[in-house]
């Protein structure tokens, strides 16, 4: 029996997990949750007497130990990920650890906090024309980043890029993705606590957006989007053009 589960809790509002992930949630002896950026609203959907953890104050192998113990007396464990578990959730670890020591699980995606963001500013990511891409980045910090893969080499391609855990670093930001390659008038927009009811968005220029951060205090939970995409002019889409036939439609 799989008694193990991984599972993404969405990037906050608690109706953005999903229908396996909130069964999940329900069912479970013992929920372990990613410390302050799982939605606490989420728990609630524990049942009555359900062992509830937060990571925030333990170690990998405390963690895991907690983990086999459940697993031990046959419960149903669910490790609670913020977003998508993919995504910066340290999980390869836990998963190889789980697995040097045959105990099965399975991963329930979630919706990641960059997607979250999109739909907070009812933007496409991916416009024609402007841009295919999208980059999912970070600057580094204490988790170091490889040397081709820093902003300023990532920059030259003026894709979207949506840029996690860096929002208090956001000068550096700006000054390698300007060094890189992106011009100084490029839209940014940041979007902080995506789909929380304190959501809140700014939008400005490569230029200016570490000024209105510093004058909004911005330095929680933000998602940085990058990219000509957040200007107006693109392509329209042939998806849709009448004279462009694809497997389910045919060309007028
Ligand atoms: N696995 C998560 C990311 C964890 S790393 C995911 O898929 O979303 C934590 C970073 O994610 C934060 O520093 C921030 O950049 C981003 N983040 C998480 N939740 C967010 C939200 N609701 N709104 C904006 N950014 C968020």
């Amino acid at each position: 029996m799989m008694n193990v589960f991984f599972v993404g809790a969405g990037p906050g509002d608690p109706e953005l997990i999903t229908v396996k992930g909130q069964r999940l949630l329900g069912q479970a002896d013992i929920i372990i949750y990613a410390g302050s950026l799982v939605n606490p609203a989420l728990l609630s959907l524990a049942k009555n007497g359900a062992a509830i953890y937060n990571s925030a104050s333990m170690t990998l192998d405390e963690v895991i130990a907690v983990v086999e113990q459940g697993v031990k007396e046959n419960k149903l464990v669910v490790r609670l990920h913020t977003g998508d578990p993919s995504i910066y959730g340290a999980i390869q670890e836990q998963m190889d650890k789980l697995a040097g020591k045959s105990i099965a699980f399975e991963v329930i995606p979630g919706v990641s906090s960059f997607l979250a963001t999109a739909a907070a500013l009812k933007q496409e990511y991916t416009l024609p024309d402007v841009s295919q891409t999208v980059i999912i980045t970070r600057l580094e910090g204490r988790t170091p980043v490889p040397e081709k893969e820093k902003l300023v080499k990532l920059a030259s391609h003026e894709a979207t890029m949506c840029i996690f855990l860096s929002v208090h670093m956001l000068d550096n930001v700006v000054k390698e993705l300007i060094d890189g390659g992106y011009p100084a008038e490029t839209p940014v927009a940041i979007v902080q606590k995506a789909s929380w009811p304190d959501q809140k968005i700014y939008r400005g220029a490569l230029k200016t957006i570490a000024q209105i951060a510093r004058e909004n205090n911005i330095d929680r939970t933000a998602m940085i989007v990058v990219g000509k995409v957040l200007d107006t002019n693109y392509a329209l889409s042939r998806l849709y053009a009448p004279e462009f036939g694809h497997m389910f439609r045919e060309a007028k």
